[in-house]
């Protein structure tokens, strides 16, 4: 059995397997080479060229769900590889349908079973690593059906939450 980075998949090499839990894969690691990365990104909120380049989706958020950047991919499958999406509240990022309603993301009756709001907020605040959790939104209008399905991984570096992200 061999551990793998979340971020990256690469391999970290071998590890020994608790006996009672033969078979299971071991995957909520991290390698040196984007642990390096995403502190050096996240002391200029620049993203660096690694994760910029990174072959999944990267969000960067901050406690208060606001999104702080997005590497290319994670820009152009929310199409917003031509707007700029530092400092937007996760929800219009994301065009979820609640943050279009007064109030606004994170401040909706709706807001409080976003999952995407927890994720972040228990990154942020207990430091909890998520590993694929699944999250819908409902995508404005409100009268359309459109709902982004993703599974997403967290992990607070420096003081900010990265969310890996695939779209399913
Ligand atoms: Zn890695």
């Amino acid at each position: 059995m061999k551990r793998q980075c979340a971020w990256c998949g690469k391999g970290l090499g071998p590890v020994a397997l608790p006996t009672n839990k033969g078979g299971e894969e071991i995957s909520h690691g991290i390698c040196s080479m984007c642990e390096f990365h995403m502190k050096a990104s996240s002391a200029t909120m620049e993203l660096n060229d690694y994760i910029e380049d990174f072959p999944h989706p990267i969000v960067i958020t901050g406690n208060d769900r606001v999104i702080l950047n997005a590497n290319r991919v994670a820009r152009v499958a929310l199409g917003k590889d031509n707007v700029p999406v530092q400092k937007l509240p996760a929800g219009k990022v994301f065009e979820c349908k609640n943050a279009f309603l007064p109030g606004g993301c994170g401040k909706t009756v709706h807001c409080g079973t976003c999952n995407l709001r927890k994720v972040i907020m228990d990154t942020f605040n207990f430091e909890k690593q998520y590993q694929d959790e699944q999250i819908i939104i409902e995508q404005a209008p409100d009268d359309s059906s459109r709902a982004l399905k993703m599974s997403v991984s967290s992990l607070k570096i420096d003081g900010v939450v990265y969310l890996k992200i695939r779209f399913i």
